[in-house]
């Protein structure tokens, strides 16, 4: 036996941390920062139940900052072993953890500077010097090849089809005698561009399964024609577009779909910025690592012109970000993060909130607690950098773009098991989308299902 203790993602989306203890040694599956809420981000400064010297090793699903972005504290705190991911996954991470820790310190010298925190002096949670210290434990592992984690246990990285570079990833005994589990991570979609669609699941007699849209079933919308309205009634009324999205893994889709449109002539092309240099060097490492993507935008057409609009520029400087904000007329600003929890959009918003003539489009899930989230339910302002914004610009969503899947997807992959895994854990979403998920699973799968809570610990067979 062993033992599991669920660290993060219970009963909420961000944090994912899973404990994992056989025969004296210890992994983390995934290592995320809490988001959204404070009382969730109030255990970002939380000490491990346990040193993180006595870890062996850390296994990454993917490069998402909720489940990497506490590498970089785990690492100033003690740890010292390897930290096992994919290719993709390591070079998405070289740019999201150094840039996680310039927002940790810039936040930390705003509040200063405006004294809006209630911490005097604030500190940064990690730097970017110890983003830069977490990079040097990677190490690059390949899809489909075990790959031995610690004396004891094997791990598996299976295309997840969720983000460049994501798996989900089972967990063995070394010998290959034993039982399995299976971490989920988060899953990708079927059927769409860009990334390809899940792989069936190797089989595991314990599973962790996320739930983010546990409840919900992406519309069957065309997401093309709700793009296009959305561009051409905002060009329409003399506005701009401003797209909070997560730097990694959404710009290029919406970068596709906006070339699609106005190849096909449904868009007239606009000016499109995408104002966040992270997302830009992302779409590089998107075109070299193209084998592991969708088919549709492989070589041959060259990976990165499908993602080249007309009139697309890349924005890097500061400076030239200023100069966006300041610009006018009818644009498509694309911009980090997808939550409006910090990053250049905050600009953007600031600027474009107030007037009715533009659109604030979310692409992506918005937890409980962010800026998202109470644009998305209809605040009437919103509170950036210390300052109350008036909302007059139109708010607009296109859940159907998310990388997440559904809940039907979710059936649909759990239908690819071979033969049915003995315990299912649901974790990776809030608890209406948990509980329907259970119900359903129950209902169709007749699988035995369990929602831990924060800090749970179970005996799992392996
Ligand atoms: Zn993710």
């Amino acid at each position: 036996m062993a033992t599991l203790t669920f660290l993060g993602a219970s009963r909420t989306v961000t944090g994912s941390k899973y404990l994992l203890e056989a025969d004296g040694h210890r992994i983390l599956v995934d290592c995320g920062l809490f988001q959204g809420l404070r009382e969730l981000r109030r255990r970002n400064w939380a000490a491990l139940p346990i040193h993180p010297a006595s870890l062996h090793a850390v296994v990454l699903t993917h490069a998402h900052i909720d489940h990497c972005g506490w590498l970089p504290r785990l690492v100033s705190s003690g740890f010292h072993g390897r930290i096992y991911c994919t290719a993709g996954t390591a070079d998405l991470c070289s740019l999201v953890l150094p840039d996680a820790g310039r927002l940790q310190e810039e936040d930390a010298r705003l509040a200063n500077r405006h004294r809006f925190s209630r911490h005097t002096p604030a500190v940064p949670l990690f730097t970017e010097a110890d983003a830069a210290a977490a990079l040097n434990h990677l190490e690059i592992v390949n899809f489909d090849r075990p790959v031995d984690v610690a004396p004891n246990l094997r791990a598996e990285f299976t295309n997840a089809g969720h983000l460049l570079g994501s798996a989900f990833v089972r967990v063995s005994r070394l010998n290959g005698i034993g039982q399995r589990i299976l971490f989920g991570g988060d899953l990708g979609r079927y059927g769409r561009p860009v990334l390809p669609d899940p792989m069936p699941a190797p089989d595991a007699e314990t599973l962790l399964v996320e739930s983010t849209y546990g409840d919900r079933v992406h519309p069957d919308a065309d997401d093309a024609t709700l793009l296009a309205r959305v561009i051409e009634d905002t060009r329409a009324r003399g506005g701009r577009v401003i797209i909070p999205a997560f730097a990694v893994g959404r710009a290029e889709e919406l970068l596709y779909w906006i070339k699609k449109l106005e190849d096909a002539g449904r868009i007239k092309p606009l000016p499109v910025y995408l104002d966040s240099p992270m997302a830009v060097d992302a779409l590089n490492f998107y075109a070299q690592h193209d084998k592991h993507l969708d088919r549709e935008v492989q070589v041959g057409t060259g990976a990165l012109s499908a993602f080249s609009p007309k009139r697309f520029r890349a924005v890097s400087s500061p400076k030239e970000s200023k100069a966006v904000t300041a610009s006018t007329g009818p644009a498509i600003i694309i911009s980090a993060s997808g939550m409006a929890t910090g990053g250049r959009v905050l600009h953007h918003l600031a600027s474009c909130l107030p007037h009715a003539e533009n659109t604030v489009l979310f692409v992506g899930f918005q937890a409980q607690g962010t800026r998202g989230r109470a644009l998305v339910e209809g605040a009437k302002s919103v509170k950036i950098h210390g300052t109350m914004v008036p909302v007059a610009a139109r708010i607009e969503k296109i859940d159907s773009m998310s990388a997440h899947a559904d809940s039907n997807e979710i059936l649909r992959w759990l239908g690819t098991f071979q033969t049915p895994p003995r315990q299912l854990y649901l974790v990776h979403g809030e608890p209406p989308a948990q509980h329907a998920l259970k119900a359903r699973i129950e209902h169709t799968l007749g699988w035995s299902v369990h929602i831990p809570q924060h800090g749970e610990k179970v005996e799992v067979p392996l």
